[in-house]
């Protein structure tokens, strides 16, 4: 051993990104692989967010502004909440990073359902912190569960709404009713990272339980609906005092020039975005009747992404799957996630499955 890591660093396995269209194709010999694995938008960015991409990497030999604070105050000003509500991370992913950093020591507790989001236990176990994982009932988070196993150890609750990898959500009625029961001292965080594709009515607006719940954290993402996952690019909205812990854990100037001009163009294109979101929700529609067809049964799908919970079959199923050229996130043992995409890539992944 090299140097002396910290025990929790060296005990976490390394991490795996999920399988690109190139691995796919080196290894199964094939050509034409498409990637359904990591719930990106299938578009490129926008002709007016190019054009301000383009416009900010003239000046890349620049510290962006740290605070990233035109992008907080548009937040702020289009969710109606004031501008010291808002933080902004290096994509959402980096903001689950900062709250760990920020409320977490060795033996405190971060709850979750399961399976959720992976990212949830890594950045507990980065800072020593223990997870406790609430089974999901029918695919969804159980938020009575939620509560009942909150205990005074307990400092952060995670609910990825909608969750990923099963694509349920949750109504805004249990989520109010879950903060009414959580203690105060305890932080409720609502990850809306597909927060845009949701159709389900009772989904509602959680941006006015704030003003009640000092301890509500909603966290949002430019990655996914808007397609600029690779800009990194997160934000969220909480107390001013929240924020101002959050923020102490930015590293310097990484949310970078780009994404927040990008970020900002695509706000401004709102419209164009609903557009392409809305392309994504009618194929998913379509791809859902597809697999009910072929007599696959799916949970409610409320993301960009459809959840097969096909058990000890995940695993063969998106190697077979990869085999064919159609690289999904398999998930040993639970089942088999697929991202929504073009018509073309959609029906190229409902061939594979039915071949
Ligand atoms: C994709 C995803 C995110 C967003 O990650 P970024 O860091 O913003 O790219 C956050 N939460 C969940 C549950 C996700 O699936």
């Amino acid at each position: 051993m090299i140097g002396r890591p910290r025990p929790a660093v060296s005990a976490l396995p390394a991490y795996r990104p999920g399988r690109s269209a190139e691995m796919a194709e080196r290894e199964h010999d094939i050509t034409d692989a498409i990637k359904l694995a990591s719930n990106e938008l299938p578009f490129g960015p926008l002709p007016s967010v190019t054009a301000a991409i383009a416009a900010a990497a003239a000046e890349t030999h620049l510290y962006a502004d740290h605070r990233a604070e035109a992008l907080r105050a548009e937040l702020a000003t289009r969710n109606g909440v004031a501008a010291d509500q808002v933080m902004v991370g290096a994509g959402s992913v980096g903001l689950l990073q900062q709250l760990a950093l920020t409320y977490l020591d060795p033996g405190d507790r971060v709850l979750f359902g399961w399976p959720s989001f992976e990212a949830y236990p890594v950045f507990a176990a980065l800072v020593g912190a223990e997870v406790v994982r609430v089974p999901l009932v029918d695919h969804t988070n159980d938020l009575a569960a939620h509560a009942d196993a909150i205990d005074d150890r307990t400092k952060l609750v995670m609910i990825a709404n909608p969750n990923n990898p099963t694509g349920t959500a949750v109504g805004l009625g249990d989520v109010a009713t879950l903060l009414d029961r959580v203690p105060p001292d305890c932080l409720v965080v609502l990850d809306e990272a597909y927060r845009e594709f949701v159709t389900m009515e009772s989904l509602g607006d959680p941006m006015p339980l704030l003003a009640e719940h000092p301890n509500l954290i909603i966290l949002r993402t430019f990655s996914k609906a808007h397609g600029l996952a690779s800009l990194r690019v997160g934000y969220g909205f909480a107390h001013p005092e929240v924020v101002t812990e959050i923020d102490k854990t930015l590293v310097p100037f990484i949310v970078n020039g780009v994404g927040q001009a990008a970020a900002l163009a695509s706000l401004a294109a709102r419209d164009e975005m609903g557009d392409r979101v809305h392309q994504v929700v009618l194929e998913r529609s379509r791809v859902i009747a597809r697999l009910a067809e072929l007599g696959h049964e799916v949970p409610d799908a409320q993301a960009n992404f459809v959840w097969l919970p096909n058990g000890e079959e995940a695993a063969p199923l998106a190697e077979r799957l990869e085999r064919a050229g159609v690289v999904t996130r398999g998930f040993a043992g639970a089942g088999v996630r697929v991202t929504i995409s073009t018509p073309e890539h959609n029906d190229r992944f409902l061939a594979a499955l039915s071949s």
